[in-house]
C-alpha cells in the first residue's frame, strides 16, 4: 500500500472511532441541543446544549453530566472533583396569570397545569426529590444522595405556593424547599404561619430568604443591620418550626464577599443564587447555583434545561 493511501485509511478509521464514541458532536448550538446524529456503538452519547438567558451549557455522556459552562465560567467546564450533580430547581409563583400582569411576572408564575406536567415527567423519569439539607450533608459526606437527586426552591413564600405547589408536590411524595419571608406573613399574598407549620408537618422543608427581603449588596444596609435581620429571621423560624437548616437564599440572587462572611458568622452554612448551574461545589457552597424554571416555558423546554436534551412535542 502507497504511503499515501495507508495515511488516508488511518485518518479515515480514527474517524469512525471518534464518532462512535460521540466525539465530534460535541457542538454548541445557542439556545438549542444537538443531539448525536448515529446510533451510540459502545453506548456513548454526546449533547450539548445551550440555555440562552441564563448561558449555561451542560455536556453529558449517556444521562451522566460530564461538564457545563455557567453563566460565572464562560467555557465548558469538567466536572469538579468533589463536586455533586444536584439541579435545584427555582420557582417563585405556581397560580394561573391573568391578562393584566406583565411579562415579568408572567416568567416568575408556572400555572399549576404545567408544574403538575413537570412533577409527573420528573417521576416518571426516576427524579427524586431532596431537601437542601440533605443536599448539604451529602456535601460533608453525612448523607447519601438517591439516584438523580433534584430539588425544588420556591423563593418569597407566597400564598399560592402554599395553596397550590404543596398538595401536587405531595401526591408526587416530593418535598419542597421554601425560601420564606417571616417579615412578610400574613401579607396580601404571601403565606401565613398556619400554612407554613402545615407545609412543615407535610415533610417541606422552609429555609430563610431574610427577614425582610433586603438587598444585602446594597449601601443602605450596614453589617449591623445584616446581622440582625439574618439573626432574626431564623430565631423566628425556629421558634415556630423547631430548628430549621442554616440555609440562606440571597434575594434578588445578590451577594458579596462582606454579606457572605456575616451570613457564615450568624451561622449559614449554605447559600443559593439565581446563576445558573447544577454542580454543587463543597468548596463553594454559598454560593451554590440553581436551575430557574421559567413561567412561559413549554414541559419540553422544562426537559430541555434540566438534560440538555432537545424535546420534540413531549406528550
Ligand atoms: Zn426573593
Amino acid at each position: 500500500m502507497a504511503y499515501r493511501q495507508k495515511k488516508w485509511t488511518i485518518f479515515i478509521i480514527a474517524l469512525l472511532v471518534l464518532g462512535a464514541f460521540g466525539v465530534f458532536h460535541f457542538r454548541p448550538v445557542h439556545g438549542n441541543a444537538l443531539v448525536r446524529p448515529f446510533g451510540g456503538l459502545f453506548g456513548f452519547h454526546g449533547v450539548v446544549s445551550a440555555d440562552g438567558e441564563y448561558g449555561g451549557t451542560i455536556v453529558t455522556i449517556g444521562n451522566k453530566l460530564v461538564a457545563e459552562r455557567t453563566a460565572q465560567t464562560k467555557s465548558v467546564t469538567q466536572v469538579p472533583s468533589g463536586s455533586l450533580h444536584v439541579p435545584i430547581l427555582m420557582y417563585h409563583h405556581i397560580a394561573d396569570v391573568g391578562l393584566e400582569v406583565d411579562r415579568l411576572q408572567k416568567d416568575l408564575t408556572v400555572s399549576p397545569e404545567v408544574f403538575q406536567t413537570e412533577l409527573d415527567w420528573l417521576s416518571q423519569n426516576g427524579y427524586h426529590s431532596v431537601t437542601l439539607e440533605q443536599v448539604y450533608l451529602a456535601t460533608q459526606k453525612q448523607f447519601e444522595l438517591p439516584a438523580k437527586p433534584i430539588v425544588f426552591t420556591f423563593d418569597d413564600g407566597y400564598l399560592d405556593v402554599f395553596i397550590n405547589a404543596v398538595p401536587l408536590l405531595a401526591k408526587h411524595h416530593f418535598v419542597g424547599s421554601f425560601a420564606v419571608v417571616p417579615g412578610f406573613f400574613g401579607q396580601s399574598g404571601y403565606t401565613t404561619w398556619e400554612l407554613v407549620e402545615q407545609a412543615k408537618s407535610q415533610g417541606m422543608e422552609m429555609v430563610s430568604h431574610t427577614e425582610t427581603h433586603f438587598d444585602g449588596t446594597s449601601k443602605k444596609f450596614d453589617s449591623e443591620f445584616i446581622r440582625q435581620n439574618l439573626e432574626q429571621s431564623l430565631s423566628e423560624l425556629d421558634s415556630h418550626l423547631g430548628h430549621v437548616p442554616r440555609i440562606l437564599v440571597y434575594p434578588y440572587g445578590h451577594f458579596s464577599n462582606e454579606y457572605i462572611n456575616i451570613a457564615k458568622q450568624v451561622g449559614f452554612v449554605m447559600g443559593l443564587t439565581t446563576a445558573y448551574g447544577q454542580f454543587i461545589r463543597s468548596d463553594s457552597l454559598m454560593t451554590t447555583p440553581r436551575v430557574r424554571v421559567h413561567g412561559a416555558g413549554t414541559l419540553d423546554k422544562f426537559i430541555e434545561t434540566l438534560t440538555g436534551i432537545k424535546q420534540f412535542n413531549t406528550k
